[in-house]
């Protein structure tokens, strides 16, 4: 069936722009509408004290304008009710209308609110009142915020993010993300303190308005850049925005693979994937060439390293994985450059969901700390705008996404002392600082040398939201040995906080640690190495 239809495929992916796509040849046009795009969102969980940040979004109404009346707004959790209205009497006729709104919600912890969202709105003369948003064959249901009454699991001092998600400035014939300004609001109420904004680098150097046209003086990419700033001077201490993309890369089979550049200021191009250009498919550079022309400071991340494109992925936009890559050690013959660190940073082995990629990224990740490698682990969503449940406008057959629920937070990072939380220290940190990926508890260990010899102490930690610990693994790993030594495996029951100290046979290597919860949810520390030399 795919060969049949491979034929004109390119072409449709290529001009398909959201749900107002009308394809020609498919029956696939119920999906169009002659109505701009309209969405309410909100996060998934709240932190205790904080009120409930409402992103509503309308795209597309510069082709299908409409006068919005009023959002209400009905929100129940037990037998609590909470209503407002906000009467807006606004035609919006934009490319893209966006605003912020806040619930005050009572303290029902434990509690999921159901929040139900009708927009009264008016296009072409007809009144509607849309429940949640207008998207083709969705559920249109509440959207669910959990209040456990508890702030996410981590250390006084720790820092939590996520860091692999996609804004508004990813915008291409499939999909679009949230704007810059959602990420802070909804990012602060469910508890997390920064967020990389990984716009891939093929759509950041397109010319305003378009999916297509590549724009010499870049000038999308500078506007994200002093938007960043800008918001990040305005949550100082707060949230942090990281600047920086996803970049399209070549692998060892000069296929396309992504590598985050976190921290990355200056632009580089990056778009054999983009399903811009069908007659060229191939990337523009190496690994290792991105790795020579990248700052100093950024941080060079694998990104969802070992997930295998899907078949039409790899036919028409030339995809591949890091697998091989990552087998041979990257690059596979680092050529010495003075002051240049030519070394992978780290892996994003963690994308959404605790998927099969991400078992296999650890493993591979693990294979690479006991030849020597210091990779870090770091965990995202690759949400491309959804916060509360993935809603993904088209058909599993031509979305080019990656797979998996992506959703906001879904997995985080966590990081240790970060003071003002500057854009360059968090880099730092996450550079130089113990850290962990979780999607629940959190976990830290740290080497002591003692008069009677080396200790390690142990310490992990979860809430009623993520149940209690259930089980504790401590790694030792010693580069030129075959497989990691297990030094501490440990089934609990049902407590919240563990900690201990256990004193050290030999002082060699790494230690790295694993807790796992009665639910399920993980938190992997990245390795702690008994001689620390500057990375
Ligand atoms: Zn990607
Ligand atoms: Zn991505």
């Amino acid at each position: 069936m795919f060969a049949d239809l491979l034929p004109g495929l390119p072409f449709l992916i290529a001009l398909y722009p959201e749900i107002h796509y009308r394809f020609r040849f498919f029956p696939f046009s119920r999906y169009y509408r002659q109505a701009p795009e309209i969405i309410a969102d909100a996060p998934r969980r709240l932190e205790p004290g904080e009120s409930l940040p409402l992103l509503f979004l309308i795209k597309c109404a510069h082709r299908f304008p409409l006068q919005l009346k009023a959002i209400e707004i009905i929100a129940r959790a037990h037998d609590r009710v909470v209503r407002r209205e906000i009467s807006i009497h606004e035609v919006v006729q934009q490319p893209f209308w966006h605003r912020i709104e806040r619930l005050e919600l009572p303290d029902e912890a434990p509690a999921i609110w159901e929040v139900e969202v009708f927009w009264q709105v008016e296009i072409g003369g007809r009144g509607y009142r849309l429940r949640t948003d207008n998207l083709p064959g969705l559920s249109h249901g509440p959207l669910r915020v959990k209040q456990s009454g508890q702030a996410l699991p981590r250390a006084e001092g720790w820092q939590l993010g996520d860091l692999h998600t996609h804004t508004i400035y990813t915008e291409d014939q499939v999909e679009f993300g949230a704007p810059l300004e959602a990420y802070p609001a909804l990012g602060v109420a469910q508890g997390f303190s920064f967020a990389f904004a990984a716009d891939h680098s093929y759509d950041l150097d397109d010319l305003p308005g378009s999916w297509m046209k590549c724009d010499p003086n870049l000038t999308r990419f500078h506007r994200r850049a002093k938007q960043i700033e800008y918001l990040n001077d305005q949550n100082r201490g707060r949230f942090t925005l990281l600047p920086g993309f996803e970049l399209s890369v070549g692998n060892a089979k000069r296929r396309n693979v992504h590598l985050l550049l976190i921290g990355q200021r200056d632009f580089i191009p990056g778009s054999g994937d983009s399903a811009e250009r069908w007659s060229r498919n191939q990337p523009e550079m190496s690994v290792s060439e991105v790795l020579r022309r990248c700052e100093d400071e950024t941080l060079t991340v694998a990104a969802h390293p070992m997930v295998d494109p899907p078949l039409l992925e790899k036919l028409l936009l030339r995809r591949g994985s890091w697998e091989d890559d990552l087998a041979m050690g990257i690059p596979p013959n680092p050529p010495l450059i003075k002051g240049k660190n030519m070394e992978l940073f780290g892996l994003q082995v963690w994308n959404g969901g605790q998927t099969r990629d991400f078992r296999a990224g650890i493993e591979r990740w693990v294979g690479g700390l006991l030849k020597g490698k210091r990779w870090k682990i770091i965990a995202g969503s690759d949400a491309h705008g959804n916060f509360n449940r993935y809603r993904q406008v088209g058909f599993a057959m031509l979305k080019l996404t990656e797979k998996g629920d992506h959703v906001f937070g879904q997995a985080w990072t966590g990081v240790e002392a970060v003071k003002d939380s500057s854009e360059q220290e968090i880099i730092s940190a996450l550079r130089k600082n113990r850290s962990f990926i979780s999607d629940g508890p959190c976990a830290d260990l740290e080497i002591m040398e003692r008069p009677g010899g080396w200790q390690v102490q142990v310490r992990a930690q979860s809430g009623s939201e993520f149940g209690g610990l259930a089980r504790i693994v401590v790694y030792q790993g010693i580069p030129g040995e075959d497989q990691e030594r297990l030094l501490i495996q440990d089934e609990k029951q049902g407590i919240f906080n563990w900690e201990t100290i256990i004193p050290l046979e030999t002082a060699e290597g790494y230690l790295r640690m694993e807790a796992t919860t009665s639910y399920g949810n993980l938190c992997l520390t990245n390795p702690i190495f008994f001689n620390d030399r500057e990375r």
